[in-house]
Parts: structure tokens; sequence; C-alpha cells
């Protein structure tokens, strides 16, 4: 059950926080997420556009 963020790939587009059903991320200087309301449904992971996120559902 691991989510994990490349923040050297990321380039702060914000697709990820919008897709995410639970609002469990957030676009700071990097994006973070809340564990508590992620639930590792795995859309961040499918919309973001260069790949920098890692979602290995449970
Ligand atoms: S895995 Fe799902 S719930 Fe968790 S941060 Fe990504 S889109 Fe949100
Ligand atoms: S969708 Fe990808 S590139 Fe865009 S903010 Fe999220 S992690 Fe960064």
């Amino acid at each position: 059950m691991t989510w994990i963020i490349n923040i050297n790939k990321c380039m702060r587009c914000g697709g990820c926080v919008s897709v995410c059903p639970t609002a469990a991320l957030e676009l700071r200087d990097n994006v973070i997420r809340d564990e508590k309301l992620c639930k590792l449904c795995g859309l961040c992971d499918q919309a973001c556009p260069v790949d920098a996120i890692k979602v290995n559902k449970p």
C-alpha cells in the first residue's frame, strides 16, 4: 500500500489535485497528500501527464 510522488518529475500542473475524489491532494510548493483521506484509488497516478505519481493498491 504505497503512494509515491517523484517531485523532480512533477511540473505542478494540479491535474492530480483536480481528479482526486476525496480531496486528499493539495498543491503547495509540492503536491502533498493527506494519508487519512487517500483511498489509494490510483486516479491521480492515471491522471499525471508526466508519470510522477505511483500508486500501488492494497
Ligand atoms: S490515490 Fe486516489 S484518493 Fe489517493 S490521492 Fe490519488 S486520487 Fe486521491
Ligand atoms: S498531475 Fe503530475 S505533474 Fe501534475 S501536479 Fe500532479 S504529480 Fe505533478
